[in-house]
């Protein structure tokens, strides 16, 4: 643990932004929001109400014709200037980010830049929605298709990328001409916040965007989702939370985009370039300290290389420097959360119970803080639940396999399908794992996905849908065919 130094004031709006306005809660509740680093409370929200989501429905209802209307290029014009804005302002979103989520710093900023990549991306989108015309086999007719904006959107995000899951959205709802009440997550509504004061700044008007911070999550997004007016829901958080509202969303027929939870293969073959795999593995466990929902939750690795890549990645673990996230040189925070710690805790220790074996790590240290020390778990059983659940913290169970149909079977033995990793040197197994494994994302000799040009999302139950590249847009459109005789 590295020492700490003084924390800094935390600077964000506290109140609910609806219709340009900055609002107390209607029935006046607020909650805490609490740095994980040191437990201590560093702002005071306003926890929106059923009738204040039922307010940002009306603003963004009210907003739509005026926000839809407006020329596509003048939309992308001021998702630009968001773009511009977000990256003057790096440092402090990122400060603020590593304050109400934890997060080491060099990993906020990665954040915070890759958060306004979805700005500059869908400025550019925005006067690509494109359309289609075409002769009707009979030729009868003309087949004319509009894309129209689908309406108000509902976007629910986590506290694992403040900003970038709520960028990811707003971007594209914008460019397509919608407009949005986002409900952050309880844990980190500070940064979402901020957003929606700088999307203010970059000239969105009021009511286009409206932010919601609730604990009162369920029923909230319950009133919104049975408000006729509300068209579609974006949500990324877990399956099972991301179920419950696919079943609400059925009593009106909302549209959803569902970005739910991962279970993602690391798989490295034995003619793998075996240091390229372990910096990958570090990228792809570590990055946001595990907290990602394409974290490598399993390293499946061929069984000549398996020692060794073990004792590599457990060096390599055990050199993080763990701590604060601002403090200068900290590679890996504190979980979010004391639950998200002992949820960790616990599946270490199941593992181990089942029979794994500890490399490196395995343990939490004493507080304050929620940290959990970078763990390697090897010869882990099949049956340990560290293998089915995601762990979401710094830990890399490792399991041994003999055959390429071996990988890929334990590969897919799993109800998610988000993103899955393939290290090998011979690129013919390697676009033919590919094809076979079924997940919506395949890092190949790669282990960073995310890319805001590139369509995200999973098969299986990790969710439906697609965000970022030119898919992204369409998710926040509809198609109107019009037959047409001339
Ligand atoms: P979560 O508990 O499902 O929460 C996500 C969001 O849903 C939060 O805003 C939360 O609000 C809200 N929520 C919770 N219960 C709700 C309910 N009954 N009705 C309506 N909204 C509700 O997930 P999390 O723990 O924040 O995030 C971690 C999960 O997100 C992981 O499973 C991870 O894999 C997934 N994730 C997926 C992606 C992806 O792109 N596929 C990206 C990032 C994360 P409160 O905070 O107020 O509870
Ligand atoms: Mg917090």
């Amino acid at each position: 643990m590295s020492t700490t130094l003084q924390p800094e004031a935390v600077s964000a709006p506290t109140q609910l932004l609806v219709g340009g306005l900055w609002v107390d809660s209607s029935d006046g509740m607020t909650f805490e929001v609490e740095d994980p680093a040191t437990g201590e409370v560093i702002a005071v929200v306003a926890d929106g109400s059923v009738e204040d989501g039922l307010a940002a429905v009306s603003a963004a209802y009210e907003a739509l014709p005026g926000w839809s209307a407006t020329p596509p290029r003048q939309r992308g014009e001021v998702l630009r200037r968001m773009f511009d804005l977000m990256t003057e302002r790096t440092e402090e979103l990122a400060r603020l980010i590593v304050r109400e989520n934890g997060k080491a710093l060099p990993d906020a900023r990665g954040e915070v830049t890759y958060a306004a990549e979805f700005f500059r991306w869908f400025a550019e989108e925005a006067v690509r929605g494109g359309g289609d015309l075409h002769t009707a086999p009979s030729g009868a007719n003309r087949i004319l298709v509009l894309r129209q904006p689908i309406g108000v959107s509902v976007l629910v995000t986590p506290w694992n990328f403040p900003a970038a899951m709520a960028t990811r959205k707003i971007g594209p709802a914008l460019a397509a001409g919608c407009t949005v009440v986002l409900k952050p997550a309880s844990d980190t509504p500070l940064t979402a916040l901020a957003l929606g004061a700088l999307l203010g700044d970059a000239g969105v008007p009021a009511g286009v965007v409206n932010v919601l911070p609730s604990r009162r999550s369920g029923p909230v997004v319950g009133a919104m989702l049975h408000d006729p007016r509300v068209r579609k829901l974006s949500f990324t958080g877990s399956t099972a939370v991301g179920r419950g509202l696919l079943h609400q969303a059925a009593d009106c027929v909302v549209s959803c985009s569902m970005e739910l939870g991962g279970n993602a293969p690391f798989i490295v073959f034995d003619d793998a370039d075996i240091e390229a795999a372990v910096a990958g593995a570090m990228v792809a466990k570590m990055r946001n300290g595990g907290e990602a929902c394409t974290a490598a939750n399993r390293f499946l690795v061929q069984r000549g290389i398996a020692a060794d890549f073990g004792r590599r990645l457990a060096e390599a673990m055990g050199a993080m420097r763990m701590g604060r996230g601002l403090d200068e040189g900290v590679q890996l925070g504190p979980l979010v959360n004391a639950a998200s710690r002992d949820k960790v805790a616990e599946l270490v220790d199941g593992a181990v119970r089942d029979g794994a074996r500890v490399v490196v790590g395995a343990g939490a240290p004493a507080g304050p803080g929620y940290f959990y020390s970078p763990t390697v778990l090897v010869d882990v059983p099949s049956s340990a639940a560290i293998l089915r659940e995601e762990i979401f913290g710094p830990v890399a169970p490792l399991v041994a396999f003999d055959t390429e149909q071996e990988a890929v079977e334990l590969a897919n033995d799993t109800e998610y399908g988000l993103v899955a990793y393939v290290y090998t040197s011979d690129l013919r197994r390697g676009l033919r794992v590919s094809e076979a494994l079924e997940s919506g994302m395949v890092g190949l000799n790669r282990a960073l996905v995310s890319d805001p040009a590139a369509p995200f999302g999973g098969v299986k139950q990790s969710g439906l849908g697609r965000e970022g590249g030119h898919d992204g847009l369409l998710e926040f459109m509809e198609s109107k065919y019009v037959a047409v005789t001339w």
